[in-house]
């Protein structure tokens, strides 16, 4: 089974894209995380431990599609 979860991200100027997660959740398999991007510039990382959201950022060089503002964890919209 795959899990998948989706994080909003707003930039500054208002523009806003989503970051896709997707991790099995099969208990006692190795930790796989891939992270791909909607709505915004960057690279899709995979990730074969828990990555924090820092080096996250930082290795799918995410920037604004509109106006190519770097773009930092401080840009996640906390959802409920
Ligand atoms: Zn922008």
């Amino acid at each position: 089974m795959t899990l998948r979860t989706t994080n909003l991200v707003r930039y500054v100027c208002g523009h806003e894209g989503v970051i896709r997660l997707s991790e099995n959740d099969q208990p006692y398999s190795a930790c796989d995380e891939r992270y791909d991007v909607i709505n915004l510039r960057g690279v899709g990382v995979n990730f074969t431990r828990m990555a924090d959201w820092p080096e996250v950022f930082e290795q799918m060089s995410l920037q604004c599609l509109a106006c190519g503002t770097k773009l930092t964890p401080e840009n996640l919209v906390k959802q409920p």
